[in-house]
């Protein structure tokens, strides 16, 4: 599922494109995606966007909002005056657009287009009044965030008060949002910490040690523009770049890139594919 550099990466690329354009027209091809009046969307001008957690919320100058969640495999792909010569599509666009799995497409004045493809049909789009974003429940209910928000004693207080794996702590949203499996993997890879360590066992330092590699990770996530294993893709309709960078994750079976005597290893925690050097790592 995309994460925070992923969704940020996102979040950019729509402010870029569609800022000052206005909606003319929405095709729903699947109600169940969207939610709301597509009306109150209409011609009105794009005015900004924003980014909580995994969720992307698009401002309109008429006091509403467009809120997403791409899940698994939602894509955002613009096509259109502000994006004059187009690469070619990733390939990772399941049907081309529109095509298939295009289930919304919102129609721009001057002739932009913003498609949303998504095959497992996990993601969602929200009409709200501005006013109501952040009181939706999915918002509200986010932790804070890193480089938002989210600082290193609120980093150690959040640790402190549970005995959960601090992979687990880390993936969980309602404690801090943005981080998901990729980067939560490659942080605790850098930090040398165990994934399975109950969080409050980490040390003052390793607490210090951890945050910073998560910034580090995120930031190296957002150079990259994402990572595009699955369906992520960029609303430009190329991809991320990051999964060519991951420190760990992914790596199972290849010698880790530090102490060059050990083979990473993988094993399931919360359900979650879990990459760690066991001499790096130990528990
Ligand atoms: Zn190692």
């Amino acid at each position: 599922m995309p994460e925070l550099p992923e969704v940020e990466t996102m979040r950019l690329q729509l402010k870029k494109y569609l800022t000052g354009h206005k909606i003319t027209s929405v095709e729903v091809n699947n109600r169940k995606t969207f939610q709301g009046d597509e009306k109150k969307i209409l011609d009105t001008k794009i005015l900004d966007t924003r980014r909580f957690g995994k969720v992307s919320v698009i401002d309109l100058a008429n006091g509403y909002s467009i809120i997403t969640h791409v899940k698994l495999t939602g894509q955002f792909i613009y096509r259109g005056p502000n994006l004059v010569k187009p690469r070619e599509l990733s390939s990772k666009v399941t049907g081309g657009i529109p095509g298939p799995h295009t289930l919304v497409i919102f129609n721009l004045d001057r002739g932009g287009v913003l498609y949303y493809n998504d095959v497992r049909r996990f993601g969602w789009i929200k009409i709200e009044k501005t006013g109501e974003v952040e009181s939706e429940p999915f918002i509200k209910k986010l932790g804070p965030e890193p480089f938002k928000g989210l600082t290193l004693d609120l980093f150690r207080e959040i640790l402190s008060k549970t005995s959960r794996s601090i992979k687990v702590v880390l993936m969980d949203q309602e404690k801090m949002g943005g981080v998901g499996n990729i980067y939560a993997n490659d942080a605790l890879w850098l930090s040398k910490i165990n994934p399975k360590t109950p969080a409050k066992n980490l040390k003052n330092e390793e607490a210090r040690i951890l945050f910073d590699a998560i910034l580090k990770v995120l930031e190296e996530g957002l150079k990259y523009g994402g990572a595009s294993e699955l369906a992520f893709v960029t609303p430009d309709g190329t991809e991320g770049n990051y999964q060519n960078h991951t420190l760990v994750y992914g790596h199972e079976g290849e010698p880790c890139d530090r102490c060059h005597k050990t083979v990473i290893k993988k094993v399931f925690l919360g359900g979650r594919g879990t990459y760690f050097c066991p001499f790096c790592q130990k528990e």
